[in-house]
């Protein structure tokens, strides 16, 4: 074991800085690396400009909606995010959806938002690491191991933590990594297309959020005013997997379809002042394995992410990679 050299964190989401935050408090070097130039993976936020509307400015989330916490350790740190202002108890009751219409209210467990967006979470988490601790805009290509190191683009590394979706990672992982290789493949993705649309001040109904069941377009309609406590009048509207795998390569050409179903969904008249469509080829892994990560000690390469922990949701990001950081803390120390 070569345990002078970094850890390799690949991804800048929640559960590669998860990850990294346990490796920094057991003093050992690392490096993420993202090819984003921002933190954040699917906790991603997008401030609204050249709309033409008066709502340029508005930060909206555009991945994920919100995250709920039911974990005891998760809901020590969510609490320390409430308290320096980061994050917000949004709400626990949803609106509910059928093709015809709002059908009624459920309520549930507390959902928490970020008045920066959800993106600023992982930006706080970030400020407790070294400088320089996050490479962006770096793409990993290629990732093998050799001699006892991880060799990621060439660039040698002790071990490996892979946080990110396993087709993402398959793509650069050494072919001759089989037990790896079987792991990523264990697991399929679905896609979802994120539709922001700005709506006139005055149309909206109260609403936080829709499910929307049953329906062959939305699954869910998000208050973005609400979430970001503001009530600027942004809707997000995510679209059915099976519609958005069909408009990966051209995601804006599905949003006069979204727009057709929400109006009547909201019982709105108006069409938006102004859409945009966010892309997720991996938005959710279909299904999710009980086990917190996987750690192959003879190679030094570690999985963690949303379809670990129960996923797939932020909380199970921030479990999954939390406990990678604890096996590569231990393998390191041994
Ligand atoms: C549309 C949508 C709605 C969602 N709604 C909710 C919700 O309401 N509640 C909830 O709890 N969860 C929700 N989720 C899920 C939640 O976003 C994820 O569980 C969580 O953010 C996953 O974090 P992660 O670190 O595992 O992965 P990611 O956030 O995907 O992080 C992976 C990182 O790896 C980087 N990367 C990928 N390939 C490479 C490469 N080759 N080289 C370098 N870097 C690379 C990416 O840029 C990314 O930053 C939603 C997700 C989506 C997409």
């Amino acid at each position: 074991m070569t345990d002078r050299l970094p850890v390799a964190v690949i991804g800048a989401g929640m559960s590669g800085i998860a990850c990294a935050r346990v490796l920094h408090h057991h003093k050992i070097p690392f490096q993420i690396i993202d090819r984003g130039r921002v933190v954040g993976g699917r906790m991603a936020s997008r401030t609204i400009r050249d709309s033409g509307t008066a709502f340029d400015g508005h930060i909206t989330d555009i991945g994920a909606s919100y995250f709920t916490v039911q974990d005891p350790q998760f809901g020590l740190i969510v609490n320390s995010w409430i308290e320096s202002g980061v994050a917000r108890a949004w709400t626990d009751t949803f609106h509910v959806a059928t093709p015809t219409g709002i059908s009624g209210v459920r309520a549930g467990t507390m959902r928490y938002s970020a008045t920066q967006g959800l993106r600023s979470i992982l930006e706080h988490q970030v400020q407790g690491l070294p400088e320089h601790s996050v490479k962006p805009s770096t793409e990993v290509t290629s990732l093998s191991v050799t001699d006892g190191m991880v060799l990621v683009d060439n660039e040698k590394f002790g071990a490996a933590a892979l946080c990110l979706p396993e087709p993402q990672a398959k793509k650069f992982v050494d072919e001759n990594l089989i037990d790896i290789h079987n792991t990523l493949d264990e697991i399929s993705w679905d896609a979802v297309i994120a539709v922001t649309s700005v709506f006139e001040t005055e149309q909206l109904p109260q609403f936080d959020g829709v499910f929307v069941n049953e329906h062959p377009v939305l699954t869910w309609i998000a208050n973005d005013g609400h979430r970001r406590g503001n009530n600027d009048p942004v809707v997000v509207a995510h679209v059915h997997p099976d519609l958005a795998a069909l408009h990966l390569l051209e995601p804006s050409a599905v949003i006069p379809t979204v727009i057709d179903s929400l109006l009547p969904l909201l019982g709105l008249m108006k069409h938006p002042q102004w859409s945009s469509a966010m892309r997720w080829t991996y938005a959710k892994p279909t299904s999710a394995r009980a086990d917190l990560c996987f750690f192959d000690e003879e190679v030094g390469l570690g999985l963690a992410g949303d379809s670990w922990a129960g996923g797939p949701k932020v909380e199970a990001a921030w479990l999954s990679g939390h406990a990678l950081g604890q096996q590569i803390s231990q393998w390191w120390q041994k």
